[in-house]
């Protein structure tokens, strides 16, 4: 059994597309999505098109909503608040039913789902510090809470003797007496340093997990946003990774 995890996608369709190859080629079982699928970027209906037909548990983020008006825009910077407006135009009846149908959290066996953090969904902070992410084990009952959000992959463990650790491998073996709070970094707008889109595997059966780096069309994406009439600097960062 093997999991997908992935998020952030922001309407990249080129870095969606050559993520699934990749779940797809890694004969994935099951994909989780932690939440932002449209926002920053010029495809929105294609992304949300092409995760609609898979096997997909899905969230919201904070860009989904916006889109919705179900949160208030005066949250977001200009950048982010002048894509949001655009994608609500653009978006079709259909893919507006869609993100209105992704709850804020969810489960899959023993991994909890949530864009920002558990321990206030819908407040979109951020986890930043060890000492923020120490309070989020709280807030969450299963073993393993993937996040999204600030587009920066970690790792961190809390052992059996609540010590809480950042692990810096991209590869690491799931514990049964250890917890985990995982980010898994952004599919579409990576701002880690590495312009490639982040993705993340666990095999169940074997307890592995680990993080994966994919190349994309960085240019077409990049040609994309600016045709849109979207904010050049959405453009410029994805090469950045920043
Ligand atoms: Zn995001």
């Amino acid at each position: 059994m093997v999991i997908g995890i992935f998020s952030d996608v922001h309407a990249n369709f080129e870095a969606l597309t050559s993520v699934l190859n990749f779940f797809s080629a890694k004969k994935v079982n099951q994909l989780l999505f932690v939440g932002d699928l449209v926002g920053y970027g010029a495809n929105p209906n294609e992304c949300i098109e092409l995760i609609k037909k898979l096997n997909c548990r899905a969230i919201a983020g904070n860009h989904d909503y916006g889109v919705l008006g179900k949160t208030d825009l005066d949250y977001f910077n200009d950048q982010a608040r002048i894509a949001i407006e655009w994608t609500a135009k653009q978006l079709d009846e259909s893919s507006k039913t869609y993100l209105n149908s992704l709850p804020l959290d969810n489960k899959y066996d023993s991994i909890f789902m949530v864009h920002a953090s558990p321990q206030k969904p819908s407040s979109w902070n951020y986890i930043l510090t060890l000492e923020q992410a120490q309070t989020q084990f709280e807030f969450f009952k299963e073993q393993i809470c993937f996040v999204g959000h600030s587009h920066c992959p970690f790792i961190i463990e809390k052992t059996h003797t609540n010590e809480v650790k950042l692990i810096t491998n991209q590869k690491i073996i799931i514990k049964d007496n250890c917890r985990y709070l995982i980010n898994v970094g952004s599919v579409g707008q990576p701002r880690d340093g590495d312009s490639r889109a982040c993705v993340s595997l666990f095999d169940v059966d074997n307890k592995i997990f680990e993080m994966y780096r994919i190349s994309y069309d960085i240019t077409l994406t990049q040609k994309k946003i600016i045709a849109a009439g979207l904010p050049k600097f959405l453009a410029v960062r994805l090469a950045q990774g920043r």
